[in-house]
């Protein structure tokens, strides 16, 4: 028997492939009260499906990933469109050349557009880090706007730290776009499960030889569950007992609002980089396109994760916690029957295609017997 701990997208993938391909029993225990992880959704009164961790929007370019999943959902062709609220206008998300003529008057936009495409061409992409290095003055003038415009006061809020204290691939996930399109991504593949990312999940564990045990702590049944196999997707740090030092994750609080109107704003998603303490407002309507009366949106506060009283999302990708994090990866190449893998056991700030092609991977790789 397998014990996968975890029913998250990377445990969940595991268990399918297990269970359908090498044909073994596999049991998952998962502490909390619901399956599918951080992706967990479930529909409200109203019939819109809520998001219960955050706006979850999926992409890829992986055809594999694509077709994978195809087996387990049918798709709402969607693109994620993500609006910042800078200077009290409302400016697309990344900044783009449309971002550009909302922000300046339309003579300093098109000098910087000119600006811009004669110096990097057209449909580029920038990290606001790499921008910033430009000796020019426009390009600086552009550069120190973007930066404390819509980095830095979101950076501030989301990480407790500046951008320059994280890796830079952090923020390079939202590059200057100089382009005029206004999708948050460019992948091949985009769209919203139609019915739900649960949905996708109860598919994926739809056989008798997977088991479920909610409100289940690994920690708590460790010792009494005999196993072949072990995959583990919580927090390394957890699983070694804090040896090295506890890692940093970050995590978040969200304050659902229902309001009696159609509609509350104009995308799924707005950014308040400059204003308020949460981040962003999630519309979750907009995802399906679902019609009703009401509508239902979430506030996003970030805060520190303390253990036991809040959940991690999110590792905190620099130098200090790549180095704990390396002792504890060292200590997990030796336990030769169980598998990390995941966001919190990898402590990598994966998207869920990268997830799905990492536990693919992994399957094909060291399951096979
Ligand atoms: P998780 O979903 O965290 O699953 C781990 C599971 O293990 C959890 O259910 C946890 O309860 C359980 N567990 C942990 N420890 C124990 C234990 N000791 N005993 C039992 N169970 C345990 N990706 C995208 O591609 N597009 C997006 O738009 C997107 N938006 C996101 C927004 C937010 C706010 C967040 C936080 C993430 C977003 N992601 C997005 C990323 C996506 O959520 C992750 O890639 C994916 O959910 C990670 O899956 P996982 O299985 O690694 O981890
Ligand atoms: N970011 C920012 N302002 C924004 C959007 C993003 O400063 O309006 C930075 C911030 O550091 C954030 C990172 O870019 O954590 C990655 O943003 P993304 O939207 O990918 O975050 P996620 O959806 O994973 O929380």
């Amino acid at each position: 028997m397998y014990l996968i701990v975890g029913s998250g997208l990377a445990g969940c993938v595991l268990a399918e492939r297990i269970a359908n391909v090498l044909k073994k029993e596999v049991l998952i225990v998962e502490k909390r009260d619901h399956i599918a992880g951080n992706i967990y959704d479930f529909k409200d009164g109203e019939g819109i499906y809520i998001h219960k961790y955050g706006p979850h929007a999926f992409h890829t370019n992986d055809k594999k990933v694509w077709i994978y999943l195809c087996q387990f959902t049918s798709w709402y062709p969607y693109f994620h469109k993500v609006r910042a609220i800078v200077d009290g206008l409302e400016i697309p998300l990344p900044f783009n050349l449309n971002a550009l003529y909302k922000a300046f008057p339309p003579g300093l936009a098109s000098k910087l557009e000119t600006k811009l495409i004669d110096t990097f061409g057209y449909n580029v992409k920038i990290p606001i880090l790499k921008l910033k290095e430009f000796d020019d003055k426009e390009l600086q003038f552009l550069s120190n706007y973007i930066y404390e415009k819509v980095f830095l006061g979101y950076t501030l809020k989301q990480w407790g730290l500046t951008p320059e204290n994280l890796y830079s691939s952090v923020t390079a996930r939202v590059p200057v776009y100089i382009s005029r399109d206004d999708r948050y991504f460019q992948d091949k593949y985009q769209g919203i499960p139609e019915d739900g990312y649960t949905g996708v999940i109860e598919k994926m564990l739809d056989n008798p030889r997977i088991r479920v045990e909610l409100n289940t702590d690994f920690r708590d049944v460790k010792d009494s569950v005999k196993f072949e196999k072990l995959v583990y997707t919580g927090c390394i740090d957890e699983f070694f007992d804090f040896r090295f030092g506890a890692l940093s994750y970050r995590s978040l609080d969200f304050n659902f609002k229902s309001y009696d109107k159609e509609f509350f704003q104009s995308v799924a998603q707005i950014n308040y980089p400059e204003n308020y303490d949460y981040t962003r407002i999630t519309e979750y309507k907009h995802f399906l396109d679902t019609e009703s009366k009401k509508t239902t949106v979430a506030y996003e506060y970030p805060q520190e994760y303390k253990t036991g009283d809040n959940d991690p999302y999110y590792p905190v990708p620099n130098d200090e916690n790549s180095s704990i994090y390396m002792k504890y990866k060292e200590e997990a190449e030796k336990l030769k029957d169980v598998t990390f893998i995941g966001r919190l056991a990898e402590y990598k700030y994966y998207n869920m295609d990268q997830i799905i092609s990492r536990a693919l991977k992994t399957f094909e790789e060291s399951f096979y017997e």
